[in-house]
């Protein structure tokens, strides 16, 4: 018979001490709302384990009695994963408490870190010994790393580094019946057999949790060069990429797009900025390169602006002339996701296109969306180095709540259709989870569906861990 809740908690309490568990809902807050507020669960309980041991404990504690588990990071991921399911019967292991950095290798360039240590705690860590984490995006300064890498998280410098799966180097899992799977290598080659690792980086939790990792390091750039540059369309870019490329020895680290809308809700979002050029245009270029030794990456980058406005490709910039402009160059891009936030319900998608077919992507779904909802507003942006854009949509504000859910669920799927004609991928970021999971199911062949289906029962046979996510629950109770 399944324990009660008084007897979990009191037996999760033995386990963990009386910091490591929360039941009562003034306490539970803030681990059962989404990112924006919008969708809340139920946990049954919320647990907090501190060491790998104690991670293990709670779920061979989960196995025997029949409990369902979710893996909580912090809390970022916007597809519902982490959000506790709303039926009320899911422990919630948050992994807040497992956050120790335990090594820092300058010589072989690794570092080893616990699955809930903060993002922005690992960057800082790596630079206080010369050397870079390169992973970096927005909420930075609230996602863990085990939620990185459980959703294969990529960002800003993916074009140079690579996403989630090309930094780590090693793992630590605890799988769903309690067991501790030590994968923590270090090494850079390694060819014995099938890659479990791998396939750990990205199953959102389905498969085991991350207690801990071993992470690539880079060498810390000691140059930096920025600039803001307006385009005249997508198209001019995208074209503006490769000269960058090229021009910039492959030395880029960020390219974004940025519409003219977004940067009127960074204005409106952070009231110290103001507008870098003298006129408004229809796109800009976020651009960084980096590079340590002695390069002259000013040079090269002035003489690439100068190239791309012969070529009409540029129409106006701005080179940022010291660290600090840079960071308000940025601030632009990290503003404008809080003024998208304050605009309040709204459609957000993070999908990929193969680079050189995106600018024709963008118009025609734009085409589509514009016939569909003249009202609405189209923000198109991203990293589009990655051929990674967010296709959002604000709706009407007139709406009510409900007919808004309905427009903005219609549009999604009108983005998506288009972008099947692309072959493009429903989820470049964030993941499947349990919001995008209908999407990805309608797009996903029978055969594909029973191969992962399979793997899942290889490590879950009893479904009991972060059920429902990427794969629909059994029904089996
Ligand atoms: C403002 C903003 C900007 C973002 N920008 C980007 C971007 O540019 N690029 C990008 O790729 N993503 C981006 N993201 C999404 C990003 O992928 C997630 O924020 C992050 O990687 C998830 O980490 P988390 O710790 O918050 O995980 P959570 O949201 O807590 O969890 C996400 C999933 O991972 C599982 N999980 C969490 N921890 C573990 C663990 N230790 N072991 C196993 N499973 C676990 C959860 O069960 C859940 O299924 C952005 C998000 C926000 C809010």
């Amino acid at each position: 018979m399944a324990p009660s809740t008084n007897e979990i908690v009191e037996q999760l309490t033995a386990l963990l001490g009386s910091k490591g568990v929360l039941q009562n809902a003034a306490d539970t807050g803030r681990y059962v709302e989404d990112w924006a507020g919008h969708r809340r669960g139920q946990p049954l309980v919320v647990a907090r384990p501190a060491t790998t041991e104690e991670v293990a404990a709670v779920v061979r504690f989960c196995h025997v009695n029949g409990l369902r588990m979710a893996p909580q990071g912090g809390h970022t991921g916007l597809v519902d994963g982490a959000l506790p399911a709303e039926t009320n019967d899911e422990v919630i292991i948050s992994l807040e408490r497992l956050n120790r950095i335990h090594a820092i290798d300058p010589v072989s360039f690794t570092m080893e870190v616990d699955g809930g240590c903060i993002l922005e705690d690992i960057k800082q860590a790596a630079q206080r010994e010369q050397c870079f984490f390169p992973l970096a995006f927005a909420a930075q300064g609230s996602c863990q790393i085990g939620g990185n890498i459980a959703t294969n998280a990529g960002g800003l410098n993916v074009l140079r580094y690579g996403v989630t799966r090309e930094l780590v180097l090693g793992l630590e899992v605890v799988l769903p019946d309690g067991r501790i799977w030590n994968g923590l290598k270090a090494l850079r080659k390694d060819n014995r057999g099938y890659n479990l690792k791998q396939l750990f980086i990205g199953s959102e939790g389905t498969l085991g949790i991350i207690t801990r990792a071993v992470l690539k390091l880079f060498p810390e750039p000691e140059h930096t060069s920025t600039a803001l540059l307006a385009v005249p369309s997508v198209e001019a870019a995208v074209q503006l990429y490769g000269m960058a490329r090229r021009g910039c020895s492959d030395l880029l680290s960020a390219f974004e797009l940025i519409p003219r809308a977004c940067l009127e809700l960074a204005f409106e979002a952070a009231s110290q900025l103001s507008d870098p050029l003298a006129c408004a245009y229809p796109y800009y270029v976020l651009m960084e390169a980096s590079a340590t030794g002695p390069v002259d990456l000013d040079t090269m980058v002035e003489q690439l602006v100068e190239n791309a406005m012969e070529a009409s490709l540029v129409l106006d910039g701005v080179l940022a002339s010291s660290a600090a402009q840079a960071e308000r160059l940025w601030l632009i891009r990290e503003s404008m996701l809080e003024g998208q936030r304050a605009r309040g319900h709204h459609l957000r998608t993070d999908i990929a296109v193969p680079l050189s077919r995106l600018a024709a992507f963008v118009e025609e779904t734009t085409a589509a969306v514009e016939q569909a909802s003249p009202e609405s507003s189209v923000l198109v942006y991203g990293h589009i180095g990655d051929g990674n854009l967010h296709y959002n949509i604000l709706p009407p504000p007139a709406l009510d709540d409900t007919a808004k859910t309905r427009l903005l669920h219609e549009l999604e799927e009108i983005i998506f259709t288009v972008l099947d004609r692309f072959d493009g991928s429903i989820s470049a970021e964030h993941g499947i989870g349990r919001l995008k999971q209908a999407a990805w199911l309608r797009r996903t062949s029978n055969d594909e569906l029973a191969l992962l289906a399979g793997i899942k029962a290889t490590f879950d046979p009893d479904q009991l861990l972060t059920v429902g996510r990427i794969l629909p629950a059994p029904d089996i109770r």
